[in-house]
């Protein structure tokens, strides 16, 4: 689904990523993670065209990005790590919005916008404007968004930044989901627990390189511990 070779980029005089290679298949759920500063929100926005001046080789569905070739991006979705939703709209008018930005069909987006408020505990403000929405309701609208056109391949930025426990268990189950239906999963986060819990395979990407690469349980063979202590015990 994504192959990523030597790939390298500076801001100014620092170099930020020292050389990733990556292969990621179809129904993965990859736990990129990573310290701060590590490298991990570039990656994710050098691989959507969001941030240019990188060297290296990227293919996202066999298709060379560095060509200009944007046709990937329909089938991609993304939560980004920081970002804010328009609160003028409601939940409603939002993801609606959002769909009509994918040529999607009215009354399925509002069905499927609907039914995942209601899996999150929000339903009840679909109507009501985005203003008033907590920070983890914001996040979980934004979640929701990236979900609305089924993308073969989503990233994710510190996904769960905000979310209570019981929304992050809901969000666990989706991701699963997907996965098993042949989705791939691009999960970037510093939150170990959630990480060895949902991940197919972690790569760890410690001062611009992978350090790490493997599913938990090989690299719990190689070092032993939880995830927390292999991460900290990796970048210490
Ligand atoms: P975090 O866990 O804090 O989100 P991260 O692994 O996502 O960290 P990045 O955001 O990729 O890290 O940043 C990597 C390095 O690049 C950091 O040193 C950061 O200060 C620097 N950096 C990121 N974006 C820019 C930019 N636009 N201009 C200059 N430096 C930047
Ligand atoms: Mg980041």
């Amino acid at each position: 689904v994504l192959s990523i070779r030597n790939l390298r980029k500076n801001f100014g005089e620092k170099e930020v990523l020292k050389g990733v290679d990556l292969d990621v298949y179809r129904g993965q759920i990859i736990g990129y993670i990573g310290p701060n500063g590590a490298g991990k929100s570039t990656t994710v926005k050098i691989l959507l065209g969001l941030e240019g001046d990188y060297s290296g080789e990227i293919k996202i569905f066999g298709r060379d990005i560095s060509n200009g070739d944007i046709s990937y991006k329909k089938k991609i979705g993304y939560v980004p790590e920081m970002a804010d939703v328009y609160d003028n709209l409601t939940g409603y008018e939002y993801l609606t919005f959002v769909g009509e930005l994918y040529g999607l069909n009215h009354d399925l987006v509002e069905y499927k916008a609907k039914g995942l408020m209601d899996l999150f505990g929000i339903g009840e403000v679909f109507h009501t404007r985005i203003a008033s929405y907590s920070k983890g309701m914001r996040q979980k609208l934004l979640i929701i968004s990236s979900l609305l056109h089924n993308p073969e391949l989503l990233f994710l930025d510190e996904p769960i930044n905000g979310l209570d426990a019981n929304s992050v268990m809901v969000f666990k189950e989706i991701l699963a989901e997907l996965a098993a239906q042949g989705k791939t999963i691009f999960y970037s986060s510093h939150i170990m627990d959630v990480v060895e819990k949902i991940s197919s395979r972690i790569v760890l990407l410690n001062d611009g390189q992978i350090v790490a690469d493997g599913s938990f349980a090989e690299l719990q063979k190689k070092q032993g511990g939880t995830l927390e202590e292999i991460f900290n015990q990796l970048t210490g």
